[in-house]
């Protein structure tokens, strides 16, 4: 899993643009959608991530799904902290 992409949160809750390793341009994740697993307008989320996950099936996300989920954790524990020193 490549954890060094970089996270830009977009302008609506859930929504972030992730560096791609293959194009110029970001790749658009949304981490509403899918009952908060989130979805990604990158190749392998369209043509292996979703639909495995349409069937059912148990499939890891994709890497910039991933690297939301860890940005977001980190967050998370960033405020944590912050809200335990005050
Ligand atoms: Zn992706």
């Amino acid at each position: 899993m490549d954890t060094k992409l970089k996270v830009k949160p977009g302008d609506a809750i859930g929504l972030y643009f992730v560096e791609s390793t293959t194009d110029q341009d970001p790749h658009l994740v949304d981490m509403t959608e899918n009952n908060g697993k989130g979805s990604c307008s990158c190749g392998q989320y369209v043509y292996r991530v979703n639909p495995a996950w349409r069937n059912g099936e148990e499939y890891p996300p994709c890497k910039h799904i991933s690297a939301c989920n860890l940005w977001a954790g980190t967050q998370y524990h960033l405020l944590l902290v912050k809200n335990q020193n005050q």
